[in-house]
């Protein structure tokens, strides 16, 4: 069941199998399954109705052996150290299977954003910033928004940053408002990375990408792209979105003859990515289920909502014309469901390739803030597309020239680096 999944022990068992077949000293095995920093604090704030209540933040940095620890920063009721753990691994591996000069870091509080006020929201921000601020830094580890946290929420963080160090920092936070030191491009970036790689498996597979219909689950930020990026970049059909509804506490499936209209979609969603079921059932929207998603007729499946959703017991219900699963989210896919993948031939594109065009695009963020020079949409996304199709094609010759699975090459490609990096640092000699 996705809810006893325990991502840290899955990204470790990832990792081992990988490591395994690199034949990789067991020592530097050891370094890297485990994260090198762990932070673990509590922050006070004043609720608006006067109490004051405490809750649970997180930062792991999990390598910087490429350069300052990169990840975001989830806001969710779930969210527990291992899953920060999972996650902080994750991005080291991201970081270098896209080949940008970033370590790999995650964060979080245990709070369900939706039910905070904006002051409480602001304050809550502001309170991870004074825990973290010694610990974070433009070259030392730059969060960024993930689940339930948003550009105005790095605009406050930034800023209580700016103010503790005393100096104007852009660079510490990515994902931050445009005109607020944000890059154009940023908010379509992971979605339409996803649909960069799907674009060049279908080259690879020789498929029409005109004649697919993908199957996503989810509606927030890398799905709403990944789902214009799929009907407009690629010019098929969208089957289906999901959302969990949180008015009703259960998740949906939105269908539609002839596929789903994303752009219209996305005027009816909100910000925390539940669609509006009522204006999508008058505009003649098929609600089902929320596992109902996994099942539709498609020849690609991108699970983009949450870990874990793919495993032994929803594996089963999948359409039998998938050829592409393309990771949108991390961790969507579990070890049981990847076996399931081998066993059909099914191509997959794992996650820290698939949706790494997230963290390129805050990279590009980085390098606007350093050089406070800003780039148009146009030079963001042709950049992104650029690094994509590098990383992909980087994975896929490895995993031909090996004949591994998508997801060992990708983690062959990422360890071979971070070690390269280690032993050239002289992390590996004993001394450092
Ligand atoms: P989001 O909060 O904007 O959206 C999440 C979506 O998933 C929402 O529509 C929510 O309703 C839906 N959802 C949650 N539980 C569900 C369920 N049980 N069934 C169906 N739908 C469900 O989050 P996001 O930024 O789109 O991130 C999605 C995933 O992608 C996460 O795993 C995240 O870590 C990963 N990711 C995000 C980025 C990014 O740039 N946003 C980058 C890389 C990876």
């Amino acid at each position: 069941m996705a809810g006893q999944i325990n991502a840290f022990e899955m990204a470790q068992k990832q990792f081992d199998s990988v490591a395994k077949q690199l034949h990789l000293d067991p020592g530097v095995a050891e370094v890297l399954r485990w994260p090198m920093r762990e932070f673990s604090f509590r922050i006070p704030v004043r609720m608006d109705d006067g109490s004051l209540r405490v809750f649970q933040g997180f930062r792991v940095q999990h390598n910087d052996a490429r350069g300052p620890n990169k990840g975001g920063i989830r806001f969710a009721a779930n969210e527990t150290m291992d899953t920060v753990r999972a996650l902080a691994t994750w991005m080291t591996w991201k970081c270098a299977v896209a080949d940008i000069p970033l370590g790999g870091g995650k964060g979080g509080i245990i709070v369900d954003p939706s039910t905070l006020t904006l002051n409480e929201k602001e304050e809550m921000c502001r309170g991870w910033v004074r825990a973290m601020w010694k610990n974070i830094g433009p070259r030392n580890d730059v969060p960024a928004p993930d689940i339930g946290t948003t550009p105005q929420m790095m605009g406050w963080m930034m800023d209580e940053y700016s103010r503790l160090v005393g100096q104007y920092t852009p660079g510490v936070f990515t994902g931050k408002p445009i005109g607020g030191g944000g890059s154009l491009g940023r908010t379509e970036a992971t979605g339409y990375g996803v649909i960069y790689t799907v674009r060049e498996a279908m080259n690879h597979l020789k498929i029409d990408p005109k004649n697919s219909v993908a199957a996503i689950q989810g509606f927030g930020n890398v799905s709403q792209y990944a789902s214009i990026g799929f009907v407009e970049l690629l010019g098929g059909t969208v089957a289906c979105v999901s959302c969990y509804d949180r008015h009703d506490k259960k998740a949906y499936t939105y269908s539609k003859k002839g596929g789903i209209d994303p752009r219209f979609l996305l005027t009816i969603v909100d910000e925390y990515g539940t669609i509006n079921k009522q204006k999508a059932q008058d505009a003649g929207y098929i609600v089902e289920d929320g596992d109902a998603w996994i099942s539709k007729e498609a020849n690609v499946l991108i699970p983009a909502a949450m870990e874990g959703q793919v495993n032994s017991d929803t594996v089963a219900k999948m359409s039998k014309g998938i050829k592409i699963v393309a990771e949108g989210a991390n961790g969507p896919c579990t070890p049981e469901a990847d076996e399931y993948f081998k066993k059909q031939n099914i191509f997959n594109i794992p996650d820290f390739l698939c949706n790494a065009g997230g963290v390129t695009t805050s990279y590009f963020e980085q390098v606007q803030n350093d050089m406070n020079y800003y780039w148009t949409r146009d030079a963001v996304l042709e950049r992104l597309d650029t690094k994509m199709t590098h990383a992909f094609n980087a994975v896929l010759d490895r995993s031909k020239g090996e004949k591994v699975y998508m997801r060992d090459a990708a983690y062959m490609v990422a360890i071979d680096r971070v070690v390269n990096a280690m032993a050239m640092r002289g992390w590996l000699s004993g001394n450092a």
